[in-house]
């Protein structure tokens, strides 16, 4: 996952003035995008012809063209197939690595929708991927001969300042939620990337800039309203279904479709102190131990990541950034070990609006059209010896850039218990991932960039125990099990009442043993 190299880009190489230009040349390209779709919707599909289909064993099936037409008619939002005008945009997911092709695209538009969605495809056994955002990094969200239920137009946010509350659609980006809920002074922790899924993100977990001071996004879930693999529309919160409210927060989408989600919010002031230093290849290692001692102590008024990041054209360092929530008098202060160590190449601080910050990683290398592969893994403890793997095999290669983030775990996620929701990773001190991009067209490379990084990742994986299941690419079953602790066992038993044939599969998959 590149919460980290997209961060350290952008707080290490990009000129903080350019953030606004690069944010209009987004808006614009989305606007483009957004109109060529919608403009180009069929008004009215033609179901001529049965379609062939996969199920959920993998086995070919043909859907019925008259239970198509019957389905289509039932949605007031949009069925598409693969002649559809748009499919072709539809079907495309954040890591162009995955280029599937569904039998069907169901784009929501409301609650009943979802429920069509899931009894069509339940009737026909139909294997079904479920999308919000489409970031996930293993393609999770749009599969081969499947059902796609796409909830990207279910993406309407609600605040109550009242009560600081957020109401959130299961299609909402997470810039959707911060547009609504930053010019009210309120948030909630989030990714670091805005046009990441705010479904996909908070089932998984939800690591963001406010973890340290608010928690993981699971953390600040209230309740949740969902679409059970019955077509069931149920709400889970403390008092209605604790059981399946515990399971989706931190369970991924192995439950249902989240329709809706509510937020805790806190206060939260609109502007932030942004910082970022970067240091040579020269003094990685060393930069590198400078940023464990940092984060030792840090405040949790301040949100840091770290990391060690290689470009195709051989530039590379390490950077360290982050934000500064505290009173802006103390900064100086604070930074100063950072300072005191020297040989920055760049060394910037500037108070920058929060939504701005929340936006800076959206480009370059977090740009949805690239190919990807990437690990990640928690760690217990920090050594020189996990220093020396880290930078020893890092190198210039021209036919992708690479990087390895390290974010803290301490801090508010930590006060949780390891079985009071599903994430069993309380205990972790960092996540560390590494994470290689190349270009969309360039598949030749695709082989050399996924060993190199396996190869990698062989070597670091020994320090990690677990891993976050948002980060799953390709752990075998018996990882995923193992992966979810002492809480796999509740997990089947809410996996056995609420989705008993396995329906939703498409994920870090709990297997039903009912
Ligand atoms: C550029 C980038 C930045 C990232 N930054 C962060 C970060 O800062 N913090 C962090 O924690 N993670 C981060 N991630 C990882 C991210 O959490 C996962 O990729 C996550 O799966 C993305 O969610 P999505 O909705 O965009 O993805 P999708 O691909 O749409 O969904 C992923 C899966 O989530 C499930 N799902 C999604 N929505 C729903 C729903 N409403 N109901 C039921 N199931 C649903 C489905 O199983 C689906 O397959 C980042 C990823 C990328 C690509």
């Amino acid at each position: 996952m590149p919460l980290a190299y997209g961060l350290l880009a952008a707080y290490a190489a990009a000129g903080l003035e350019t953030i606004t230009e690069i944010t209009m040349q987004r808006r614009a390209l989305l606007k483009s995008v957004a109109a060529a779709a919608v403009s180009t919707l069929p008004l009215k599909q033609v179901w001529a012809a049965d379609l062939p289909a996969i199920n959920l064993d993998g086995a070919d099936i043909s859907l019925d063209k008259a239970d198509i037409r019957d389905f289509a008619d039932s949605l007031s939002g949009i069925l598409m197939q693969p002649d559809s005008t748009g499919y072709d945009i539809a079907r495309q997911v954040w890591n162009r690595f995955w280029d599937r092709r569904p039998a069907l695209i169901a784009r929501c538009t409301s609650v009943d929708d979802a429920v069509a969605a899931v009894n069509f495809a339940r009737s026909n056994n139909l294997l079904t991927a479920v999308r919000c955002g489409g970031h996930s990094m293993s393609g999770k969200s749009v599969c081969d001969g499947g059902l796609v239920i796409d909830l990207s137009y279910m993406n309407r946010v609600d605040i109550n300042v009242a009560d600081k509350t957020a109401y959130v659609e299961g299609g909402a980006l997470l810039g959707d939620l911060d547009r609504k809920a930053l010019p009210l002074g309120l948030a909630t922790t989030a990714g670091v990337v805005s046009h990441t899924g705010v479904g996909g993100l908070t089932l998984g977990g939800g690591m963001g800039r406010l973890q340290r001071r608010f928690g993981l996004s699971i953390d600040n879930v209230l309740g949740v309203e969902i679409v059970t693999a019955d077509g069931k529309v149920l709400k889970a919160n403390a008092k209605e279904n604790p059981d399946l409210y515990w399971g989706v927060r931190g369970g991924g989408g192995n439950f249902g479709i989240v329709t809706k989600f509510k937020f805790q919010l806190h206060a939260m002031n609109p502007m932030v102190i942004n910082f970022g230093m970067r240091y040579p290849m020269s003094v990685a290692k060393d930069a590198l131990k400078l940023y464990f001692d940092f984060c030792d102590d840090a405040h949790e008024d301040l949100f840091i990541l770290g990391g060690v990041s290689m470009r195709e054209d051989g530039t590379g360092g390490v950077s360290i950034g982050g934000n500064y929530f505290g009173d802006p008098s103390n900064v100086d202060r604070v930074l100063k070990p950072l300072r005191d160590f020297g040989n920055a190449i760049s060394d910037r601080v500037i108070p920058i609006e929060y939504l701005k910050i929340q936006k800076v990683a959206d480009d370059g290398v977090n740009a949805p059209g690239k190919r990807r592969y990437a690990k990640g893994g928690f760690l217990r403890e920090v050594n020189d010896d996990l220093i020396t793997t880290v930078i020893e095999r890092i190198e210039p290669m021209a036919s992708r850039s690479f990087s390895v983030g390290l974010l803290p775990m301490d801090g508010a996620p930590a006060r949780v218990g390891a079985e009071d929701t599903v994430w069993a990773h309380r205990d972790a001190s960092f996540n560390i991932d590494s994470t290689s991009t190349w270009d969309a067209a360039n598949t030749d490379v695709d082989e050399e960039n996924i060993s190199w990084n396996r190869a990698y990742w062989n070597d670091v994986e020994p320090f990690t125990r677990g891993f976050y299941v948002n980060q799953l690419i390709d752990e075998d079953q018996g990882q995923v099990n193992s992966n979810y602790g002492s809480n796999h066992a509740r997990l089947v038993q809410v996996k056995n009442k609420y989705d008993p044939t396995n329906f939703f599969r498409l994920n870090a998959n709990v297997r039903p043993n009912a």
